[in-house]
C-alpha cells in the first residue's frame, strides 16, 4: 500500500510584469507540481486522512463533490494508488464529463443523489454505509486531520512576510495559517465564492486564530469566468511557463496583481503565492463542450 507522504515543491520567483515597479517581490510555491491528479492542496489534505483510514483497517473511502471536484478526481487516483476502493457521491442530475471519466478511470464508484440528500451527508453515508468498514471523508476533504496535512504547505526559514492562498473551504489557508505564524508570515486568502463572508469566521475557528481573506475577487462567484479572467491566464501563462486554472488559481494572482497595484505591499514584502494546482479544471474549459459549467 502506497500512502502519500510529505513532499518539499519548488518555490520560484516571478518577475513578469514586476520588473519596472518598487512593489514586493513574489513567488510562487509549486504545490501543482506534486502529482497531476492529486494537485496541490488536495495531496496535503488526503495525506493524513488515508492514514488514519489505513490504521483503522477501513477498505473504502466515501467522499462528496459537484460533478467538477478537482477533490474526488484526487481521491479516486489516491484511492486507487494507496489500496482503497472509492465512492464518489456527487450532488444533482447524473452527469458525464471529463472529470467523472477521470473519476472511474481510477474505479472509482459514482453516486449522484438529489441536493436535498446531499445536504445531509452524513446521514445518508451511515444509512447507505451502516456498519461498514467505510471512511467518511467530507466534502473537499474539509475538516482537521486535512487542516493539519496543509501545515505542511509551510516552508521553514522565515524569507517571506507573507503567504496567500485562495480559499473555498478554507481548510487550507487555516492549516497554512496556523504553521505561518511560527514562521513569522502573515497568511491570507482570497475567497472565490460569492456572498462568503462568513467564511472569514469559520476559518478563525477552524486555526484558532484571526483570519484575513479578501471578499472583492470573486468575479461573480464559484466558477464563474469572463474574458478578462482568461486572458489574464493566458498571457500569465506565455509570459511565466505557469498554467494557472480558472477556478481558484487563475482568481488568486489577479488579485495579487490587483493588490501590488493598489500599494497593498510594501517593497520590502516578499510574497509567497501558494500554486494549490487544480488543472484538471483548466483542461476541461479548454475542451469546447465542457464550457457550460455549473
Ligand atoms: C480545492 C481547491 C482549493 C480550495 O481549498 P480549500 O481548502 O477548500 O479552501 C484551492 N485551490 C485549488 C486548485 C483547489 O482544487
Amino acid at each position: 500500500m502506497i500512502l502519500l507522504h510529505d513532499i518539499e515543491t519548488p518555490i520560484q520567483r516571478v518577475e513578469w510584469k514586476l520588473k519596472e515597479s518598487d512593489g514586493p517581490q513574489i513567488h510562487i510555491k509549486r504545490e501543482d507540481l506534486i502529482h497531476p491528479f492529486i494537485s496541490g492542496n488536495k495531496w496535503r489534505k488526503l495525506r493524513y486522512v488515508l492514514e488514519d483510514a489505513g490504521r483503522k483497517e477501513c477498505k473504502r473511502l466515501v467522499s462528496f463533490g459537484g460533478p467538477w471536484s478537482n477533490h474526488l478526481v484526487a481521491l479516486a487516483c489516491a484511492g486507487a494508488s494507496s489500496g482503497f476502493a472509492t465512492t464518489g457521491i456527487v450532488r444533482g442530475e447524473p452527469v458525464d464529463n471529463v472529470v467523472m471519466r477521470l473519476c472511474t478511470m481510477w474505479g472509482m464508484q459514482l453516486e449522484f443523489v438529489s441536493r436535498e440528500q446531499y445536504q445531509h451527508k452524513q446521514e445518508y453515508f451511515e444509512r447507505r454505509y451502516p456498519h461498514s468498514d467505510a471512511y467518511f471523508i467530507d466534502e473537499g476533504g474539509r475538516g482537521e486531520l486535512g487542516m493539519r496535512g496543509c501545515m505542511d504547505i509551510v516552508p521553514k526559514g522565515g524569507l517571506y512576510t507573507h503567504i496567500l492562498c485562495a480559499v473555498g473551504t478554507g481548510t487550507t489557508l487555516a492549516g497554512i495559517a496556523k504553521a505561518a505564524l511560527a514562521q513569522g508570515m502573515k497568511a491570507e486568502g482570497i475567497c472565490v465564492l460569492k456572498h462568503a463572508e462568513g467564511l472569514t469566521d469559520d476559518i478563525s475557528r477552524m486555526s484558532g486564530l484571526p483570519a484575513t481573506v479578501h471578499h472583492q475577487y470573486h468575479r461573480g462567484g464559484y466558477a464563474k469566468t469572463d474574458p478578462e479572467l482568461l486572458q489574464f491566464i493566458q498571457t500569465f501563462a506565455s509570459g511565466t511557463g505557469i498554467l494557472l486554472d480558472q477556478v481558484y488559481t487563475g482568481k488568486l494572482m489577479m488579485a495579487v496583481f490587483d493588490l501590488i497595484d493598489m500599494g497593498y505591499f510594501s517593497s520590502k514584502d516578499n510574497v509567497l503565492v501558494v500554486h494549490t494546482g487544480g488543472l484538471t479544471g483548466l483542461i476541461s474549459q479548454l475542451i469546447p463542450d465542457q464550457r457550460n459549467r455549473t
